[in-house]
């Protein structure tokens, strides 16, 4: 054999840069199924479904182009596995096959990039990494861009990206409808009548494989968290470019009005469901953002819902990985604030009397998903303002989550949501009072707490919290200007000792309920 294909769980493109000047003759391809990805943090149970059942597929893709494969299958009985990580699964191959050459496409996890990495030294093997094509940015061109600048600002890189791909633009330079963001169109809440439009999630049938799937989780896996039942995610490309055609034709055009809105029971609203999916490289970036900017050309989706998911994917998609790429090893370890509280177990269980922590955590428990405002401004602010160890944090969101892959989680779960990293991803933390919450949706009217209310048995620990936050990171948030207006009203609140005082014991008694 002349070259190893490694293929990971999130590489499922046969365009990707390791088959290039591939050979059907002389190269196979490798895949495995392994423990350690599903356990060294315990796995969702949507999460394994969802990866191996689209590794399953592609392997059959690839075979049916011509492929060898030499896939590895997790057993029901974890005795019979070939080991329990990538390097000892690939171990036993390499004695049985010994290629000249190991050739993969970037990982995105730092810790399997190392591992293969140090393996392939430590054995005189030779192992090519070649640049990951999928992402409008590589590492290196990221990394050139930030080289000598002070801070690395979204806005700035994500309108250098708009200028360098020509997406939105008139005029070479000029954004199209005259400005780089429609913010001031989006951030609408609902009326109390809700959603505006009926809103059917687009589901997949599952196939055979799938069901050989979870038929292996429900064994193998069965104390995992989540549940099975409502996984109706695609699976192979073809329904993946279904699920995109489904978005830019049926939510895209109120994508960016209500991106922020949340409602009881409605887990997707507006929003695409397709992270997972470019995530494991069943969609190019490329593709979402081009079918998006068609729908605007053709009228068939407002500019505001337009540059807003182009701002997600071209933006927000790229500036993270940048991030995560250019700041690795060291950033999984930042915690800017000194936080190191633990979790509370309604993070595992949902149950809490908080109605929006325990809607969020429904949309997370029944479908390892929760958009943005679910992720940022419900859990990750309850998060923060608690204390929770920013790695803590992400170590569970890793493990909750279907879209989770180390490079977009950490920057967004360690930075952007918990300020662990002290402002590289966003300017200032993300918290706030349960005002937010009850403005953003209907939580509050039907919730046992007040959201006004910061002190006493009735208070919405969302706001308790708020306030114990900014007493508590005082000196590591006075001299940031985007924390002027906060920092000026809890002054305030200090000045009225006995107000302050209640909220501290308020904040203490709700600690150490949590806590037991
Ligand atoms: P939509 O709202 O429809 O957005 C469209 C697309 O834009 C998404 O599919 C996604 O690919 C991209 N996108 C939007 N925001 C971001 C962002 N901040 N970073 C990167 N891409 C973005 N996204 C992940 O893919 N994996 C994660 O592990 C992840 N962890 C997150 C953790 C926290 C605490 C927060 C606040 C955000 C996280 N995000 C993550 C970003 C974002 O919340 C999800 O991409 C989005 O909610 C997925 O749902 P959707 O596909 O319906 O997105
Ligand atoms: Fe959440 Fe507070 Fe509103 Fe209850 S009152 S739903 S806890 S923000």
């Amino acid at each position: 054999m002349r070259n190893l294909i490694l293929v990971l769980g999130d590489q499922l493109d046969p365009s990707s840069s390791a088959f290039d000047n591939a050979d059907q003759e002389q190269d196979s391809v490798w895949m495995a199924e392994v423990d350690e990805e599903n356990t060294y943090i315990p796995a969702h149970k949507q999460r394994i479904l969802f990866f191996l059942s689209a590794m399953r597929h592609f392997r059959i893709e690839l075979e049916n182009d011509g492929w060898t494969v030499h896939y590895h299958k997790l057993s029901s009985n974890p005795s019979h596995d070939r080991g329990s990580s990538f390097v000892e699964v690939l171990d036993r191959d390499m004695n049985r096959f010994s290629p000249e050459r190991l050739i993969m496409t970037e990982p995105g996890d730092y810790r399997v990039e190392q591992a293969i990495s140090n393996y392939a030294k430590k054995n005189n093997i030779e192992l090519e990494i070649r640049a990951d094509r999928h992402f409008y940015c590589s590492r290196r061109e990221f990394s050139e861009y930030a080289k000598g600048r002070k801070s690395l600002m979204l806005e700035y890189f994500y309108r250098e990206l708009r200028k360098r791909h020509q997406i939105l633009m008139e005029d070479g330079k000029t954004p199209i409808g005259g400005s780089w963001n429609f913010d001031h169109d989006n951030r609408e809440s609902f009326s109390s009548d809700g959603p505006p439009s009926k809103i059917r999630p687009m589901s997949f049938q599952r196939d055979t494989i799938t069901e050989e799937v979870s038929i292996l989780i429900e064994s193998r896996f069965r104390d995992h968290p989540g549940t099975l039942d409502s996984f109706v995610l695609p699976v192979t490309r073809g329904d993946a470019q279904r699920m995109l055609s489904h978005f830019v034709r049926d939510l895209l055009p109120l994508f960016g009005t209500y991106e922020d809105a949340m409602w009881s029971d409605e887990p997707f609203l507006y929003h695409s469901r397709l992270s997972a999916l470019l995530n494991v490289k069943l969609l190019s970036p490329q593709e979402c953002v081009n079918a998006a900017v068609e729908a605007y050309q053709s009228g068939d989706a407002p500019l505001n819902s337009v540059e807003g998911f182009v701002r997600q994917i071209l933006g927000w998609r790229e500036f993270v990985r940048g991030v995560y790429w250019h700041h690795m090893p060291d950033y999984a370890e930042m915690n800017h604030l000194k936080q190191t509280e633990s979790l509370p177990s309604f993070f595992w269980t949902g149950e809490t009397e908080m109605n929006c922590v325990r809607n969020s955590m429904q949309h997370v428990l029944q479908h390892g998903y929760a958009h943005h405002i679910h992720r940022l401004m419900v859990l990750g602010n309850i998060a923060l303002s608690y204390g929770a160890d920013p790695k803590e944090f992400h170590d569970w969101h890793m493990s909750m989550y279907v879209d989770a892959i180390d490079w977009v989680s950490l920057p967004n779960t360690l930075g952007m949501s918990q300020f662990g990293d002290g402002g590289i991803v966003g300017t200032k933390p993300y918290c706030s009072t349960g005002n937010y919450i009850n403005k953003m949706s209907n939580f509050c009217s039907d919730c046992r707490y007040y959201y006004k209310e910061k002190s006493g048995e009735n208070a919405c620990p969302i706001t308790t919290f708020y306030w114990d936050f900014l007493d508590r990171n005082y000196d590591q948030l006075k001299d940031n200007r985007r924390m002027t207006f906060p920092i000026k009203n809890i002054d305030n609140l200090r000045d009225k000792k006995e107000e302050h005082a209640d909220m501290k014991l308020r904040a203490h008694e709700l600690r150490e309920q949590w806590k037991s």
